[in-house]
């Protein structure tokens, strides 16, 4: 008799294979601005569309030999290669959920009581996928792969908290909840709504034109420069003058948590109906009760926060290393991509993510540096995204460990 968890593992390393040949087609069209839908897969040389059986993954383009039925021309191994990839990286990740001890909560409570969270957790590794696919090959992270895993995030947790999946008391357990999906108190639970808000306003004051767009204008040159020197055709002159536009940008969802946080102290601390009366600590535990506060809330609270302080980790990065450096750091795809990273995994482990990645880029540098193909001073960065990306899967599996480390035995 097989367990649930077993047939899971079983289904979804299929269900990755598919997946992954989904990632192709994101791969090869997201970039290119076409629809991931329509027209369903051809070949490029000859227009001709895929029969069914030549679409399986992996096998499809095994037993083709790698070429179009028809024309015979040659189809990367790229497709077999992430397919493959996608169905390990599923099956590495369920069977480190359910059959070790390093995610006790999902161990404990197996696939039935968690699998929204697992769902989650192979939408945004599906979309790290891709993402450092394309990175790796184009330097860019196309925001709507990003955007899919964070709203799956913010529509999926709240409704399973809403459905009854959170514990009763969320109190009680709030440990085993916070490993399964982001959550937030319902004291701070006034930070991340009231940047959510701010950040809203500041999306709309940009598309309505108040607050400028950066890195958008066209380049001004310095006095008496030749506009074909490549080096002012390509690289934008004044990086600390364009992000100085961007710390408009983020005044207000910085406002808005403050906001937010000063709303809930000032709602604690006000002649609440709570059983206690004036007493704070007694109103605190009767805003705590979940039929206060929806859990549905403290959960879209929860992916809320995270997919705020993910972006802002890497958004102050990028603004401190432009201002230092005078050269345009980090993307503005990275800060979309831990953002949603802290839509799914909450606040905590994506800020842990954004320090393990730098050890990574460090390791992944030398090992460029060490088979010769790293050009010093080149016209690109080496992308950070792929890091970023590496440095989420092993918060993801070793969370548990590396937080006993950090904190000896804490969290
Ligand atoms: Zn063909």
């Amino acid at each position: 008799m097989l367990s649930p968890e077993l047939l899971a593992l079983i289904f979804l390393t299929l269900w990755g294979a598919c997946v992954g040949s989904f990632l192709n087609v994101v791969i090869y069209r997201v970039p290119a601005g076409l629809s991931v839908i329509h027209p369903p897969s051809r070949c490029p040389g000859c227009e001709q569309k895929l029969a069914l059986y030549d679409n399986v993954p992996v096998l499809g383009w095994l037993w083709l030999r790698g070429k179009c039925r028809t024309c015979k021309m040659k189809i990367s191994p790229q497709y077999p290669l992430i397919e493959a990839f996608t169905a390990l990286c599923f099956l590495g990740l369920t069977a480190a959920y359910y059959f070790t001890d390093l995610r006790p909560a999902f161990a404990t409570l197996g696939v039935a009581g968690s699998w929204p969270a697992l769902a989650v957790h192979l939408v945004l590794l599906s979309a790290m996928i891709a993402a450092t696919v394309i990175d790796a090959k184009l330097f860019i992270i196309p925001l709507g792969v990003t955007w899919i895993a964070a709203l799956v995030a913010f529509i999926v947790m709240p409704l399973a908290a809403g459905a009854g999946w959170v514990p009763d008391s969320v109190s009680d357990t709030s440990t085993q909840w916070e490993e399964l999906a982001p959550w937030v108190s319902p004291e701070w639970l006034g930070v991340p709504l009231g940047a959510g808000l701010g950040l809203v306003l500041a999306v709309l004051l940009l598309n309505l034109g108040v607050i400028p767009q950066s890195f958008a204008d066209e380049p001004e040159l310095p006095e008496g420069a030749d506009p074909n020197d490549p080096e002012h055709f390509f690289l934008h002159p004044h990086p600390r003058r364009e992000i100085s536009k961007e710390l408009l940008f983020l005044a207000l969802p910085v406002v808005g948590a403050g906001a937010g946080y000063a709303a809930v102290q000032a709602l604690v601390a006000g002649p609440l109906p709570g059983p206690g009366g004036a007493d704070e600590a007694s109103v605190r535990a009767w805003l705590s009760g979940t039929d206060r506060v929806p859990g549905w809330l403290l959960a879209f609270g929860g992916v809320l926060l995270g997919f705020l302080v993910g972006a802002a980790v890497v958004w102050f990065t990028r603004i401190l290393g432009t201002l230092m450096f005078g050269k345009e750091a980090m993307g503005l795809g990275d800060v979309h991509l831990m953002a949603a990273v802290g839509a799914v995994i909450g606040w905590r482990d994506v800020t842990l993510a954004f320090f393990v990645a730098p050890f990574l880029g460090l390791l992944g540098t030398a090992l460029i540096a060490g088979v010769g193909a790293f050009k010093k001073g080149g016209m690109r960065p080496i992308p950070y995204g792929p890091y970023l990306c590496a440095g989420t899967v092993i918060v993801m599996l070793l969370r548990v460990p590396i937080y006993r480390v950090l904190f000896a035995g804490g969290a």
